[in-house]
């Protein structure tokens, strides 16, 4: 809700010099040395990524035709994530290494916690909850990544004068807020972990 919020709200406020998200990303990206990231229209809203192996920017309707506060944060963040990609930055490819693994895990683990659970097959259960903790790994790694991928969009912001002192604040407004979401995810997840490592343990059961 609260990223929802801040994004709405910056969403509203123009920026001064009333360029939309296309406009800054093409007034970043050559300089920066990204010349081999291509832009490419996206359905959806908040749906805003880079991918490093396609070295494609996906930017959603509203980022790239709005000349918002909110289209500038989003916009500079996501070249964030193609410099950590251009430069090498090492949590990124760390991340993008366990990617497949991580994807197979999230429906193998749960499917085998159960299982092995309800069976009484402890071994097997154990192994899903490895499995599992890789999604949490996974959540964990993100948060470097996505921290940093905002530090270096609220630079990009500054160094190509997109934004004044105040809507520099906005922009980190609304990517403070998303970064909450990231949080939130990994704390989601450790939950779910505890829960099945109190499952097999019966650590908290009062009997
Ligand atoms: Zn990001």
């Amino acid at each position: 809700m609260k990223v929802k919020s801040a994004y709405a709200k910056y969403t509203r406020v123009a920026n001064q010099r009333r360029l939309t998200g296309l406009d800054a990303a093409r007034i970043i990206l050559g300089p920066e040395g990204l010349d081999d990231v291509s832009i490419e229209g996206i359905p959806g809203q908040l749906t805003d990524h880079y991918d490093p192996r396609t070295k494609k920017l996906g930017l959603s309707a509203g980022v790239a035709n709005q000349p918002s506060v909110a289209s500038l944060a989003i916009v500079a963040h996501e070249i964030g994530h193609a410099l950590q990609d251009n430069r090498g930055y090492a949590p990124l490819r760390l991340r993008g290494a366990i990617v497949p693994a991580v994807q197979v895990s999230a429906w193998v683990a749960p499917i085998l916690f159960f299982i092995g659970f309800l069976l009484g097959a402890t071994s097997l259960a154990w192994l899903g909850v490895i499995l599992f903790a890789l999604g949490a790994g996974f959540a964990l790694i993100t948060l470097p990544v996505e921290f940093d991928a905002s530090r270096r969009g609220l630079r990009l912001l500054q160094t190509y004068r997109l934004t004044d002192g105040r809507e520099l604040q906005g922009a980190k407004a609304v990517l403070d807020a998303a970064a909450l979401t990231y949080v939130a995810a990994l704390a989601q997840t450790l939950a779910t972990l505890l829960y099945y490592v109190s499952l097999l343990t019966g650590f908290g059961r009062r009997d």
